[in-house]
């Protein structure tokens, strides 16, 4: 027998010991997950007594993240440009930085009629869908390599209504659009070098994909073939918008320029490091 305040007191303290900076906010709302109530319930109701059975249900997510799986597995749901993304252990977490990417790329088509993105990589659709419902002309073509994560990616874009202007088509890069031709090409290519990739925290390398994380020997192979593989398009695109690692944006932007591309601009995230190279032919 435990009433709610325990169980969160209880709770919050076990995910401070396993150092979670936001323990009470995340014990609360794991708390209103498994009661299927809201958290302002849960403030208005701290005397009510948790049923055996649903304590240990909490007990086990509780557990489970101060194990260090990603808090948004666990939800189920993450919040990107504002709007909720269903996901899960088949795709990558959206992360805040990437709204840098879908900002710039709003920013230079905005206004622009009838275009057709191309997303190489859209994991969870993330940064197509936010794009499909900022750029409301725009028609968005998004692959990927992993037929999971598409799948997560298409019920996403039936969730928030947009997938009408959105396809999703499975393989590597270019080849399932070959011949085809798009103002822009956007990406969040998986970009973390092997030697990043050993230092990476517990709870994103035991947890999240590596396919969508592990970018080769130095982290820059996707931008490689992205540049090179260009002329499998009908034409070079207009834009190419691409998110890069720390410390990527120099080598990105020579790749892009190598590519013909002669306008290259770089933005940077909060910290000041540049996180989006913008490349314009
Ligand atoms: N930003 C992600 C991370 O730090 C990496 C995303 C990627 O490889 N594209 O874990």
């Amino acid at each position: 027998m435990i009433k709610v305040k325990e169980a969160l007191q209880r709770a919050s303290l076990q995910l401070q010991g396993a150092g979670i900076t936001a323990a009470r906010r995340e014990a609360e709302i794991l708390l209103s997950a498994v009661l299927k109530k809201t958290r302002a319930w849960l403030y208005a109701h701290d005397e009510e007594i948790i049923e055996s059975e649903t304590y240990v249900l909490f007990q086990q997510w509780v557990e489970r993240r101060a194990q260090g799986e990603p808090f948004a597995y666990l939800c189920g749901e993450r919040e990107f440009m504002g709007l909720p993304f269903v996901v899960t252990p088949a795709v990558l977490i959206p992360r805040p930085e990437t709204e840098i990417l879908v900002e710039a790329v709003v920013q230079e088509l905005q206004g622009w009629h009838n275009v057709k993105l191309l997303e190489v990589g859209v994991g969870s659709g993330a940064i197509a869908i936010s794009l499909a419902t900022l750029l409301p002309y725009a028609r968005i073509t998004a692959v990927d390599i992993s037929p999971a994560a598409l799948a997560v990616a298409a019920f996403n874009s039936e969730r928030l209504q947009v997938a009408e202007r959105l396809s999703f088509l499975a393989g590597d890069l270019y080849a399932p659009v070959r011949g085809q031709k798009f103002t822009a090409v956007i990406s969040n290519p998986p970009y973390i070098s092997a030697a990043e990739y050993l230092m990476l925290d517990k709870s994103v390398k035991n947890y999240e994909p590596r396919v969508a994380l592990d970018g080769g020997p130095d982290g820059l192979t996707f931008y490689r073939r992205l540049s090179a593989e260009l002329k499998q398009l009908a034409a070079p695109p207009q834009l190419l918008a691409l998110e890069v690692g720390q410390g990527q944006a120099a080598a990105v932007s020579t790749l892009c320029r190598e590519a013909g591309y002669q306008k290259i601009k770089q933005i940077p995230d909060l910290a000041g490091i540049p996180r989006v190279v913008l490349a314009k032919l």
